[in-house]
């Protein structure tokens, strides 16, 4: 089970309604955020789910919207009385925008350490999940992440008991392992059923529409996309600015097939976002938009 709440959904400014971009990703007694605008450490201490859980920080980009909040956010992280490494991970020039905010949040009780990921993206693990960085188009370097938290297969108790395995091999067998009793070799393929679907999802904001983001989102249950901007009057904006209208958006999750569209990252422009849903909905049906504080829960598909 994965919870998440989008902390903040605004683009570029902060409203008294809205908080910029971040995402809190909650795996059991592990976390990670995607991006870190101004005002997220104000969003944390909001909902409630902690700060010592946080050991990643996964940023998009590098437009204020989404890392002005990172020097608070690194303090709050001390006083809660972190003393483990955090783990921050964005594309390239990582290093250069971490370290210059850092001159405002010197002293740490901790090691940030930083990873900096190629414009093409890469594959690493982050509070218990494989997470997968692909490219996205908006005029700097931009990456989307997918989440996947794998499901083990089936341990069938019949199947050990039909072909005689000592119940001191079983535990070994349901982690996966090999074991050896009384000179007989146990595999976990004679007793785990079939592969399973994970948990997947995809975050992608601050781009055009890119072919990346609909292969990123094949199998996932959702698919959190920005709708920065609402109706058709505002593509030269979009293009403009390199962003997506609602309908772009949902068109990219209706070719993915993921199971739900959940709208982020509005424009200041954009009071009500759900006047606009229409736009997405008849596109792709299952859109929602996101509100700052929303919390919503992935289980394992049935
Ligand atoms: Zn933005
Ligand atoms: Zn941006």
């Amino acid at each position: 089970m994965i919870d998440l709440c989008t902390l903040g959904t605004g683009g570029t400014m902060p409203l008294h309604t809205r908080a910029l971009a971040s995402l809190y990703v909650r795996n059991g007694a592990r976390a990670l955020l995607v991006d870190c605008g101004e005002g997220t450490q104000v969003e944390i201490g909001r909902l409630g789910w902690g700060f010592l859980r946080i050991e990643a920080l996964l940023l998009t980009h590098y437009h204020a919207d989404h890392c002005s909040g990172l020097p608070g956010l690194l303090l709050a992280l001390t006083k809660a009385g972190r003393t483990e490494p955090l783990h921050v991970w964005g594309p390239p020039d990582l290093r250069r925008v971490v370290t210059g905010l850092r001159v405002i949040a010197p002293q740490l009780g901790y090691e940030p350490v930083l990873h900096e990921l190629p414009l093409s993206g890469g594959s690493f693990g982050a509070a218990g999940l494989r997470v997968r960085a692909f490219p996205l188009d908006h005029g700097m370097p931009c990456l989307g992440y997918r989440f996947d938290m794998d499901r083990p297969r089936a341990f069938l108790p019949e199947r050990a008991r039909a072909l005689g395995i000592p119940l001191r091999a079983w535990s070994f067998l349901q982690r996966g392992e090999t074991v050896i009793v009384d000179g007989r070799t146990w595999r976990p393929e004679q007793v785990l059923g079939e592969a399973r679907r994970g948990i997947s999802f995809v975050y992608a904001t601050d781009t055009r529409p890119v072919p990346g983001i609909a292969a990123a989102g094949r199998g996932t249950q959702l698919m959190i996309l920005e709708g920065m901007y609402g109706g058709e009057e505002d593509l030269p904006k979009a293009l403009k600015n390199s962003h997506m209208l609602f309908r772009e958006s949902a068109a990219l999750a209706a070719q993915a097939g993921t199971e739900r569209l959940l709208l982020t990252h509005f424009s200041t422009s954009l009071e009500e976002p759900e006047a606009f849903l229409d736009a997405a909905r008849a596109v792709f049906p299952a859109a929602d938009c996101a509100r700052d504080g929303m919390t919503l829960t992935l289980g394992y598909p049935s």
